[in-house]
Parts: C-alpha cells; sequence; structure tokens
C-alpha cells in the first residue's frame, strides 16, 4: 500500500524540486562508463553509469529497458549504502529532496525511478501501449490488476514488466537488504493517515493505527513492523502498522518485502511538506539506528509482527 494515484506534479512545482536538487548535482564531477549488459526483447537493464564528487557523493543511473521505454533508475548515494531508500513514483518529488538531504548530512543511499515525471510508466510492445503503477508489480495479481486498467493487457507485457520487476530487486540486491525505507508523497488531498481508521477505504491493510492530533493527516508513516510502530506512535507521528496476515496482495512493496520478512517503512507526505518530510526521514534514521539494523554485519532484518 501507499499513496494512490492521481495527477502528476506540475511543471513549476518539479522545476523548484529540481532548483534545490541543482545544488546537490552541481558539485558533481561526472565521469561516466557504459556497460551493456542485456540486450533482447522485453525488459532489461541497458548499463549503469557512475559519477563521484569531492563530496564523496556517489551517482550511478542503471537503465532498464520495457518494451520501448527506458525506466533510468538513478543512485544517490554517501558512505555506506545503508539504509537504502527507494522512490517508484517519478511525480513525487519532495520525497526525493528529503531523502537526499538527510542522506548528504548522514550517508546512506536512494534510488529513484525516473520515467517521465508521471506516476505511471507507460511503453509500447508490439504496437501496443501499455501503463502500470510502478508500486504494484511486484506480484502476479499486481501485474494483472495494473495493466488491466489500460485495458491492453497481454501476457508478453505481462512477462516484461515481471522482468523489470525482478531485474530492479536483483540489481541493487534489495532482497538483501536489513530495512527498506520507501519514499513517498500523497497527491490527491483524500489519501491519508485516516484511510485506515475502521470502516474507511484501507481498514483491513491496517493492525493497527495512531492518529496524531499534532500532524497533518497526509503526513504519516506506513510500517511493516510492531518496533516501528511503538516507536514512531511514542514520539506522536502518524502511523499505520501494516497487517502483514491480511493486507490484499495488491502486488505493492510493503506487501512483497512483508513477505521476505525485511522490514519496511513508507514515509507519506504532502506534497511540497518538505520541512515535515526531512523531519520524517531523520526520525526513521534514528529509529534505525535505536534498532541495530543498520550494524556491520547485521543479518537480514528479522520482522516483528508481534
Ligand atoms: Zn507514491
Amino acid at each position: 500500500m501507499n499513496c494512490r494515484p492521481l495527477a502528476c506534479v506540475s511543471p513549476r512545482i518539479r522545476r523548484a524540486m529540481n532548483v534545490q536538487r541543482t545544488g546537490i548535482r552541481l558539485k558533481l564531477l561526472f565521469t561516466s562508463m557504459s556497460v551493456a549488459l542485456l540486450a533482447g526483447c522485453g525488459t532489461s537493464p541497458v548499463g549503469p553509469s557512475l559519477s563521484h564528487s569531492p563530496a564523496d557523493i556517489v551517482m550511478m543511473n542503471v537503465p532498464f529497458k520495457i518494451g520501448n521505454a527506458v525506466v533510468q533508475a538513478e543512485v544517490f548515494q554517501r558512505g555506506r549504502p545503508v539504509p537504502t531508500m527507494i522512490n517508484v513514483h517519478d511525480d513525487e518529488n519532495t520525497s526525493v529532496a528529503a531523502g537526499k538531504i538527510v542522506i548528504e548530512q548522514t550517508g546512506g543511499r536512494l534510488i529513484e525511478l525516473a520515467h517521465g515525471g508521471e506516476r505511471l510508466v507507460t511503453f509500447q510492445l508490439n504496437g501496443t501501449r501499455h501503463a502500470f503503477d510502478p508500486n504494484r508489480i511486484f506480484s502476479d495479481a499486481g501485474i494483472r490488476d495494473t495493466l488491466g486498467r489500460s485495458d491492453t493487457y497481454s501476457e508478453a507485457a505481462h512477462r516484461a514488466v515481471k522482468r523489470f520487476a525482478a531485474q530492479y530487486l536483483e540489481s541493487f540486491g534489495l532482497d538483501r537488504e536489513p530495512v527498506i525505507v520507501a519514499l513517498h508523497n500523497t497527491v490527491d488531498g483524500t489519501y491519508s493517515v485516516e484511510s485506515y481508521r475502521p470502516g474507511a477505504q484501507h481498514a483491513t491493510a491496517a493492525a493497527a493505527l495512531h492518529v496524531s492530533p499534532n500532524r497533518s493527516r497526509f503526513d504519516f508513516f506506513y510500517v511493516t513492523d510492531r518496533r516501528f510502530f511503538d516507536y514512531l506512535r511514542q514520539r506522536d507521528f502518524n502511523v499505520v502498522l501494516q497487517d502483514n496476515a491480511a493486507v490484499p496482495d495488491d502486488g505493492s512493496l510493503s506487501v512483497y518485502f512483508a513477505r521476505q520478512y525485511i522490514p519496511y517503512v513508507n514515509i507519506e507526505a504532502e506534497l511540497n511538506h518538505l520541512n515535515a518530510q526531512i523531519e520524517m526521514v531523520r526520525i526513521v534514521r534514528e529509529m534505525l539506528d535505536f534498532t541495530g539494523l543498520l550494524d556491520n554485519g547485521a543479518k537480514r532484518g528479522a520482522i516483528s509482527a508481534e
């Protein structure tokens, strides 16, 4: 589960966010290397490129080919690549800006999918246009549903999307991470922590809920691990604990990583709540230090749903 579909960010907002990025990127000295990894039909990673900066920030682009389209995974890293933060919706740039600001200060890596600035990835295969939500492709049920929404479902498109999902996970070793931090923005003005109250639209996905009277309802955490829920509730953040047994399989990463027993925390903030989201990323970093999940030599985090 995570933010609901809707509108893309306007070009004005995107330009504003890019200005924030520019401060980071101008410091970088670009070198590049290209390695052709694979060719062929469907989906394939077509080669990474690396950039280093004097400030020990590393940027790498890893392109994935899906039909006639290319999805770029843009990696931003300082120091050790932990924690790993991921952003899959290309219209949720405030979350990316917040993640980069915290990584610049405390280290870690951020993997951002770039695919035209919109929520959905679109591609053509065998002359047919397809679209999918990149956070609904981590199960067959999710792929069928998201591809079916554009009314052009085909088995070939299903295989191409499934291959992309597998290559994305494998390219960055996400199945071997001790914890995954996902970055999202709420953009439609309706999806919020209130969506998980008893009787609300997503109530069945939630095992527990804390709604703070002191926060925007659009700024909330969605977690799969009881330790995270308790930590964030004690600090009076809005937080939803996913019911890992009962949550519907929508192909999203919160469901996928719960099934991999990898703790997962999704940081949702309203688009342009940059300061709030920076605070949220920072508290997650503190929380991960507190739990010891990022320690050297730590095994993959055992999920705690008690
Ligand atoms: Zn999102």
